[in-house]
């Protein structure tokens, strides 16, 4: 037997539908990257997204076809994401700061079809128009000199025309991993995938957002489908304020200029928006809530935020799991606990959040369950309706067999379900058969006032199979010998956990989006010894 409701597929172009019917006058902000200012609102976005599929069609365009963005965060990007779906399309957002031969592969691996691009990123189509087989047609964002460009290309047609008929478990979204290891791989979220992760991601333990909520997303819209805001927001009608720019002085002005009251983005975004107001005496924007994800977040970083008012929601997540799975929020005690136990809590990763589940396993065998008890770290598993089964072409699925996902990252899950990241499975040193946090060796280090960045890998041992060296940058005009970096460091973690060595060195080498690579860091000392 059947139950006896209404159909209503989980399509994403209903958010939009319900954006421009029920908050259609909320306001869609945008400074753009030569200083000028744009505002829309949500009844805008969805007319021009309509005539963007009338375009399409135009141009032979359909479902399944994909639809490539290279754009930094602005209104006309956001026309793209909900024109690109409602044409059956698949949205294919590109990170302009990948390398060129990942540049290359991602789009002939996804097959673009239509490239839209901001006229920043000019000199990188010149250079890879040549090896990007797929591509026919490619539209720039911005008006001048670029032919067609955006506006006057949508221009043409009307709004007078419907989403096409897609199928709830239809693809609509593709982002590739930015692949540490490897050949980037893609991640093909679906309508309901997306449409699940929108409505539970605008809840209080969440992303907390209702009309009222005004938004400035600092992630861009190419990472990790800008955490789903652009389709959150839709829900409930947010008012987004974009930043072509992601300059610190503009970041504060439109902050405080637009009541911004939410804002997302990496730790190095807020370090830089302290830096900022530091230099120039300048108060931090209020903020109601500040969303921080990507990497781990300081601690300083998080009380300074609390401290000035805002609900600090740590969130991880990966482009995998689309990407929320853990976020921050007031556990069940929260009004009881002093303030350092907020920060306490709140410097760990979160919670999941409803729709997905979190387990650690064993480091050895990657199978037994490991208890929830805030000591015993494992690796990190997720399930949930948006979270990865298979990469994009792939043959084989990338679950456990009891369908899991392997995460990659490993973790320790307390009593209260806060999940605590320690590192990563691939980083993890094994010393002696013990595990060796390389993250934490790296937070302690990094809270040397000498120390501008660290990073710890293990490296082969005769007698203990590996330990940790620490590859460590002084900031400028600051010294520190390496016995003084251990001393400083014997304060905050266990003796043996100690790096054998420490290695002062000019940079350490980071992937496209801006994370350490212990790859390369590996491969720059491959011939690096330590005696027994
Ligand atoms: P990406 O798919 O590029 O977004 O990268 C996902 C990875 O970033 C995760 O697997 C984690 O290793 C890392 N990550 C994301 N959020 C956090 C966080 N809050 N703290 C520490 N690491 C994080």
């Amino acid at each position: 037997m059947l139950g006896a409701m209404q159909d209503w597929d989980l399509k994403v172009t209903h958010l939009i539908d319900h954006a421009a019917r029920e908050h259609g006058t909320r306001e869609i902000v945008t400074y753009w990257a030569d200083g000028s200012e744009t505002r829309t609102n949500w009844a805008g976005i969805r007319r021009d997204a309509l005539k963007m599929t009338q375009a399409l069609r135009a141009a032979g365009i359909g479902k399944g076809d994909r639809i490539a963005t290279l754009a930094m965060n602005h209104s006309r990007h956001l026309v793209t994401w909900y024109g690109a779906v409602g044409v059956g399309g698949i949205l294919h957002t590109i990170n302009p700061r990948l390398f060129e031969d990942q540049l290359e592969y991602i789009a002939n691996h996804a097959e673009d079809r239509v490239l839209l691009y901001d006229a920043a990123f000019q000199p990188i189509i010149d250079k890879m128009k040549p090896h990007w087989n797929t591509i026919e047609h490619y539209i720039c964002f911005d008006s001048g000199d670029h032919s067609p460009s955006f506006e006057d290309w949508i221009a043409a047609y009307d709004d007078d025309t419907e989403w096409a008929e897609v199928d709830e478990r239809d693809p609509c979204m593709l982002c590739y991993t930015s692949g540490t290891t490897g050949n980037p791989k893609g991640v093909l979220y679906e309508h309901r995938s997306t449409m699940l992760h929108a409505v539970l991601g605008i809840q209080p333990a969440s992303f907390d957002f209702d009309a009222r909520s005004v938004m400035l997303p600092v992630v861009p819209m190419f990472h990790a489908a800008s955490w789903g805001l652009p389709w959150a927001g839709a829900a409930t009608g947010v008012k987004f304020v974009y930043s072509a720019v992601n300059e610190p002085t503009v970041l504060c002005e439109l902050m405080k200029r637009e009541g911004v009251t939410h804002s997302a983005g990496v730790p190095t975004v807020w370090l830089s928006i302290f830096q900022h107001c530091d230099a120039t005496g300048e108060p931090l924007p209020k903020l109601q809530q500040a969303i921080i994800g990507g990497s781990a977040a300081p601690r300083f970083m998080i009380e300074r935020l609390m401290k000035n008012g805002a609900r600090v929601a740590h969130a991880w997540g990966m482009t995998e799991t689309s990407p929320i799975g853990t976020v921050g929020a007031p556990t069940h005690n929260w009004d009881e606990l002093s303030f350092d136990e907020q920060v306490d809590i709140v410097t760990r990763q979160g919670q999941p959040i409803f729709g997905v589940e979190l387990r650690t396993v064993d480091l050895d065998d990657f199978t037994r369950e490991l208890p929830r008890d805030g000591k015993t770290s494992g690796a990190l598993q997720i399930r949930g309706p948006w979270v990865i089964k298979r990469y994009f072409k792939a043959e084989e699925d990338a679950t456990t067999p009891d369908g899991w996902f392997d995460t990659g990252d490993v973790g320790v899950i307390w009593p209260n379900g806060t999940l605590q990241l320690t590192d990563r499975t691939k980083d993890v040193i094994k010393s002696g058969g013990e595990w060796i946090s390389s993250v934490e060796l790296e937070n302690a280090a990094v809270g040397h006032p000498a120390i501008a960045e660290a990073a710890a890998i293990g490296m082969p041992h005769p007698k203990w199979d590996e330990r940790p060296v620490l590859f460590v940058v002084k900031k400028e005009g600051q010294d520190v010998s390496a016995s003084e970096v251990k001393d400083y460091l014997s304060d905050h973690v266990a003796k043996w956990w100690l790096p054998d060595a420490v290695e002062f060195v000019d940079d350490i080498p980071h992937t496209a989006t801006g994370k350490i690579s212990k790859k390369d860091l590996r491969a720059r000392f491959a011939d690096y010894t330590l005696e027994a």
